[in-house]
């Protein structure tokens, strides 16, 4: 059996495994030396945010049953996609194609927040009122299918080797949770592997109620590119414990906490509100 038939054979158990080990290790860390005070009820908020990515998953299989993988064997098929016309070296491809693919994903995040339409669903996202390894999980089914169409997308455009977008998948996930864990990393470790990876520390600044705050850190994964473009921003003014977590307009549990009020926050208020100015933006939900 050669590489891409094993990946084809496995690639669930594959990214179901990682998932399943990285989530209880963040699990116990986060139990063992957590960074913040939690706010709302964990039994609610893991039921509903689990609940959710459950349900995004079956949602998932059911509508692209290929996924990813599959498009990148459809790509190679059709010999579509930039790595199908030139002879690159298989190591160069696989780690092109996962810096190409992890930007790309930090410009959807970008876009969904500068979009009114889109940041309608990536609320969701934010809505929640605590920062912690299921946050990491936890988009809108809409904001998930959307995903992976532009990941359909980069793979057409890009042909990459099928091993690079299983790490990526892999690697995307596992640093998601790690990067919304609520951990205690040492002050000098955090800023050492802020070089190479997206940290807890780091993204959370991302998730704070302030404008400013929240426009910045988009990054998943590599840390590079909120530095290349200018939207780094090393920690929140108010400092991790006592900043602000979530939208201000979403402050109750029934929208933030519940999964029916989670799947219906994108259809919340009147869209021009948005599109005008987010910060003048003051009705809030209750
Ligand atoms: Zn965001
Ligand atoms: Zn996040």
């Amino acid at each position: 059996m050669n590489l891409n038939d094993y990946i084809m054979a496995h690639e669930v158990p594959i990214r179901l495994g990682c998932f399943l080990g990285i989530f209880a290790v963040m699990a116990v860390w986060e139990m063992l030396s957590p960074r913040r005070g939690l706010r709302t009820s964990k039994a609610v908020r893991w039921a509903s945010n689990l609940g959710l990515v459950l349900f995004n998953s079956l949602v998932l299989r059911l509508v692209f049953p290929a996924a990813a993988v599959g498009m990148a064997v459809f790509a190679g098929e059709q010999g579509w996609g930039l790595f199908h016309y030139i002879d690159a070296p298989f190591a160069a491809a696989v780690a092109v194609s996962v810096l190409v693919m992890d930007f790309a994903i930090w410009l959807q995040h970008v876009m969904v927040h500068a979009v009114p339409v889109l940041w309608r669903l990536h609320r969701v996202h934010h809505a929640d009122l605590d920062f912690d390894v299921t946050t990491g999980a936890r988009f809108h089914t809409l904001e998930i299918l959307l995903s992976m169409l532009i990941k359909f997308a980069v793979i057409l455009l890009l042909g990459p080797p099928l091993v690079a977008v299983v790490v990526f998948e892999v690697v995307l996930n596992a640093t998601a949770m790690f990067n919304h864990s609520n951990v205690r990393l040492p002050e000098t470790l955090d800023r050492f592997l802020r070089l190479i990876v997206v940290t807890p520390d780091m993204h959370r600044v991302h998730h704070s109620v302030e404008d400013d705050e929240t426009n910045s850190n988009f990054g998943f994964n590599l840390p590079w590119w909120d530095r290349l473009f200018g939207t780094y921003r090393a920690q929140p003014r108010a400092g991790h414990e006592a900043m602000t977590i979530g939208i201000r307009t979403f402050r109750t549990d029934k929208w933030c906490s519940w999964l029916p009020g989670m799947l219906a926050i994108p259809f919340v208020g009147k869209v021009q509100d948005y599109a005008i100015n987010r910060r003048q933006w003051s009705d809030s939900h209750e």
